[in-house]
């Protein structure tokens, strides 16, 4: 099979795509056209349709897409048709906000563990997950066979905590330290910096100004 190189920008419109089918399908309604995507995600029709066209052809012209299975498509294009094992390092105020956000578990990932090196911490439990010291990271991260890491301890602590992480064989990390990490080539790293994101949004205001 032929594979396209996907955008990146395609992917996180079929991330928002899935999410308003889902709302779609909640609402018992069974097809639906791109136009209608488009109204409901604010994008153009040309563009639903040029995303969609990647994977291909799967509407009916002159029908649309029927909800259930373009919705059940897209998932599985982004790996969401299964459940996925997530550790969180760092039960910090977002470390807490992370780990009791349902909007993970109910896109299919899954905190099985969660790590801390603070004694009042440790023994807790967040929405029936044990808080657990760093000692268990490795064994306990490779016996859940956990895919994907998550860090919000501080930067000081963030490389060593990514070192346990690929120890440990962990696929993925989504990094909310503000600091350059340093993992094998073959491990998924996305860095999320809030700071950064809100000074790009200053940055486009300023530069309408001028
Ligand atoms: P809090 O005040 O509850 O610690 P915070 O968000 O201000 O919240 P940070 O200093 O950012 O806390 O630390 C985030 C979390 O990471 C804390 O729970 C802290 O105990 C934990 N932490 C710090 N260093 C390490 C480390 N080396 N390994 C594991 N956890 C760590």
């Amino acid at each position: 099979m032929k594979t396209l190189k996907i955008p990146e920008a395609t992917i996180i419109r079929l991330s928002v795509y899935s999410r308003y089918l889902t709302e779609v399908d909640r609402k018992g309604i069974v097809t639906i056209s791109s136009g209608e995507i488009a109204e409901g995600v604010g994008v153009s029709p040309a563009q639903v349709r040029k995303d969609l066209a990647y994977f291909g052809e799967f509407g009916t012209r002159g029908v649309g897409y029927n909800v259930k299975d373009l919705r059940r498509h897209i998932l599985k294009i982004l790996g969401l048709s299964v459940d996925w094992s997530v550790t969180l390092v760092g039960l910090g105020n977002l470390g807490l906000a992370l780990s009791t956000y349902k909007g993970f578990r109910e896109r299919g990932f899954i905190i099985t563990s969660i790590f801390d090196n603070d004694p009042e911490k440790v023994g807790t439990k967040i929405n029936g997950v044990e808080v657990l010291p760093l000692e268990n990271l490795v064994e306990v991260v490779k016996q859940n066979r956990t895919q994907i890491g998550i860090i919000t301890v501080p930067s000081a602590a963030a490389q060593d905590i990514a070192d346990m992480m690929v120890k440990a064989g962990v696929q993925a990390i989504l990094n909310f330290a503000p600091v350059v990490l340093n993992v094998p080539a073959e491990i998924e790293l996305r860095n999320v910096d809030l700071a950064v994101n809100l000074e790009v949004l200053t940055f486009n205001i300023g530069a309408q100004r001028f």
